[in-house]
């Protein structure tokens, strides 16, 4: 785009200098005159027609689109993947895989203990950590029996909650704007009584099986026919960035993603993947970049999930409004499915070692969510940028993890069938748990902040982005590892925590509009 931009304007400059010449020539009027009044008059239709069409383009571009300029139209996704594709993805899989039960996450135990302490439905809390595994209800006792260690962690992770409610008042002046920044980020799950927080979401939670609940806004008889699967891939992926999404792919849904033994709208229990479910459009949006750098304490997760959760919702209501089944799985924590691994088959991006979707444009700096569906479409196909082997030789998450919860190990370990860095989860909240910040609202993203590969699009990273996948030598990634490591300062691990331990450093220096001290007449006594 720019390109054309460029040579339209260098074809205005020409036609106005050969204009000038003709001019000159014809104060002399000699036998050329009629000549040089044609060729003037050529260069003037040319002059309009080049402004003409200069302007055209210019008008056409995305940055002109002002509020809704190039993310909103795709052009944030600039990585060209095509040489990049491959027919399956890089993840690899070792024996028999298995679909994940919805208690392997620490969002299905965590959803749990919140029914348990936080949402007792007018009655108090019906369990306490001092009535211990035993008197957990199923399956979280039997999860535990078999995983001692994360109860013990989980135990902690309690203590730390309170201890961090306690202590926050000693930061909250420092941390006021962060903190406001990411609350009125995430008042769209915001309500005033914790139990109706969910009823209150927008898209709303399920409140039945998908075979209803997916339907339930279908006003037509018959969905809409696409001309062809391409016309309805190309189409949603239009709409879906207009909704506000950077990043969109669509893949045919491998049900091993999907949970197993709970599903929203339903509860605990076994479940067949419904049919309905055939594919799934994944998109991603990145967390601001100002506040990733500055994470944790200046940091917020409530930016990128509620922009997720409204794309997903919108994107929902378009299909239905065609008379499709849709369904959305959308942070924080609602989703029958794992993302990451749909966002790989759908090619955003890469498995990498923390544990999360790797994207091109955007690194591990792109949260996720997705519409599952049985619109026929033309599918992505997975890509392989070299992730796998330049986290082998990286491990900058894994050094700068505050909890030691990311794996160092050189390769992946296997879980559930498939290859994949193990991430100790229950170590990860505890440091959410205890860096000094308002509770749930905020916690950490510094593996974010310190990838090599979550950086913003400018011509150094773009050039690296573009050389080291197509270098078969493994060179580029050597040398670009150590320019990351000599050139650039990472404060220790410990230092990210609050003070005794650490003293709440950030990953770069906080920009002005995050410093409370900046715009509030305060003390300053940090
Ligand atoms: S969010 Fe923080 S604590 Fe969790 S894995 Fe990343 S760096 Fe570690
Ligand atoms: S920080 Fe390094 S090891 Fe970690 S995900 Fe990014 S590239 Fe991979």
């Amino acid at each position: 785009m720019k390109r054309r931009i460029i040579l339209s304007l260098w074809f205005i400059l020409c036609s106005f200098i050969i204009l000038g010449l003709c001019d000159t020539a014809l104060a002399g009027g000699t036998i050329y005159r009629s000549i040089l009044k044609t060729g003037g008059l050529l260069a003037a239709i040319l002059g309009i027609v080049g402004i003409s069409f200069a302007a055209y383009v210019a008008g056409k571009d995305y940055d002109s689109y002002t509020g809704w300029e190039r993310f909103t139209h795709g052009a944030g996704m600039f990585f060209n993947r095509k040489p990049f594709t491959k027919e399956s993805p890089t993840y690899r899989m070792e024996g028999p895989t298995r679909r994940v039960e919805w208690i392997e996450s620490l969002e299905g135990r965590i959803r749990m203990f919140e029914q348990l302490l936080m949402h007792p439905n007018g009655g108090g809390p019906r369990w306490a950590p001092s009535i211990g595994i035993e008197a957990l209800p199923e399956p979280l006792k039997s999860y535990y029996n078999r995983h001692p260690e994360d109860y013990n962690l989980m135990i902690k992770g309690f203590d730390l909650m309170e201890k961090q409610k306690a202590d926050w008042p000693k930061f909250s002046t420092q941390f006021a704007i962060a903190d406001a920044w990411s609350k009125s980020m995430g008042s769209l799950f915001d309500h005033p009584d914790e139990a109706q927080k969910l009823d209150n979401m927008y898209p709303p939670e399920p409140a039945g099986p998908p075979d209803e609940w997916d339907y339930r806004n279908i006003r037509r008889e018959k969905p809409l026919p696409f001309i062809s699967p391409s016309h309805a891939s190309q189409l949603i992926k239009k709409v879906t960035h207009t909704f506000g999404a950077t990043l969109v792919g669509i893949t045919k849904l491998n049900p091993d993603w999907c949970f197993q033994s709970y599903l929203r709208g339903v509860g605990p229990g076994e479940y067949k993947v419904p049919s309905h479910w055939e594919y799934a459009i994944v998109f991603a949006t990145p967390h601001e970049w100002d506040q990733l750098y500055v994470n944790p304490v200046y940091g917020s997760s409530f930016d990128a999930y509620s922009q997720e959760r409204i794309i997903a919702g919108r994107l929902e209501s378009f299909l239905h409004e065609l008379g499709y089944p849709a369904r959305s799985h959308a942070p924080p924590a609602h989703y029958d499915l794992m993302m990451p691994p749909v966002g790989i088959d759908a090619g955003l991006g890469e498995q990498c070692r923390m544990g999360l979707l790797l994207t091109p444009e955007l690194g591990p700096n792109a949260r996720l969510a997705c519409v599952t569906t049985n619109v026929p479409m033309e599918a992505d196909k997975p890509i392989d940028i070299g992730v796998l082997e330049f986290c082998r030789k990286c491990k900058i998450c894994a050094e700068k993890c505050p909890g030691g919860a990311i794996s160092h190990k050189e390769h992946p370990d296997v879980e559930f069938g498939y290859r994949r860095w193990r991430i100790k989860c229950e170590l990860c909240q505890n440091v959410w748990s205890s860096v000094a910040v308002s509770g749930s609202s905020r916690g950490c993203r510094i593996c974010l902040a310190v990838c090599p590969y979550s950086r913003k699009n400018n011509w150094l990273h773009s050039m690296s982005r573009n050389i080291d996948p197509r270098d078969p030598t493994g060179l580029v990634s050597t040398a670009l590892l150590w320019m990351q490591k000599a050139f650039f300062k990472y404060p220790e691990a410990r230092d990210f925590m609050p003070p005794p331990q650490g003293r709440n450093a950030t990953y770069h220096e906080p920009p002005d509009w995050l410093l409370t001290e900046k715009w509030f007449e305060v003390k300053k006594n940090w």
